[in-house]
């Protein structure tokens, strides 16, 4: 299941995140390997031991490639493809990120409340996903439902046409009662449920 055609703007937004998760990649390694190399070619003097050369030159770019893997999350190249299957748990979880504000003299912490989506595919499997609390939520993704998450789109959506429970944006996840062609929140397409009636779910 794809992205349905006519929404052509979300296509744009799922293939733009991708594309800028590996293009920042590049650049992350290209900036490492050209600042050894530059190292290498103004310290020509310098014996081996003092120069990127050999096993030293394996290790900056091994860490280059591992910092870069995570920095952009590269596995999410293939871990963020489109799933669809049945919420069999909904619930809350908690995250939060230390903010270390230089002015202030205790550390912060931001709290974020996430959805926690346990979801059961067809094959039997299950696929948990994450993300963050808004509001409709708690009323939208109930158990039982059916949701697909498309690649590259950070919020699932219901695929109940006759959803009583109103309309997730895919792109930003702001929630709305009615359906409206755009997302009120961000701009984007919003889905229509009556454009996701696959015949292979
Ligand atoms: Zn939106």
């Amino acid at each position: 299941m794809h992205i349905p055609q006519k929404y052509r703007d979300l296509r744009r937004y799922a293939r733009a995140r991708t594309l800028r998760r590996i293009l920042g990649f590049l650049i992350w390694m290209a900036v490492w390997i050209g600042s050894v190399v530059s190292y290498n070619l103004n310290h020509q003097t310098y014996p081996a031991h003092r120069r990127f050369v050999g096993w030293r030159l394996a290790l900056v770019l091994a860490v280059a490639l591992l910092s870069g893997v995570v920095v952009f999350r590269l596995w999410k190249l293939f871990s963020d493809r489109t799933l669809w299957g049945v919420i069999e748990r909904s619930g809350l979880s908690r995250s939060y990120t230390v903010s270390n504000d230089p002015g202030a003299s205790r550390t912060d912490y931001e709290f974020r409340l996430n959805t926690a989506l346990v979801i059961r595919r067809e094959n039997g499997r299950t696929k948990r996903l994450r993300f963050e609390q808004k509001e409709g939520f708690y009323h939208y993704y109930r158990e039982g439902h059916r949701v697909v998450r498309f690649g590259g789109l950070p919020y699932p959506l219901l695929l109940d046409a006759n959803a009583p429970h109103g309309y997730v944006c895919s792109a930003c996840g702001a929630w709305q009662k009615d359906y409206v062609p755009q997302c009120a929140g961000c701009g984007y397409s919003l889905i229509d449920p009556k454009d996701l009636t696959d015949t292979s779910l």
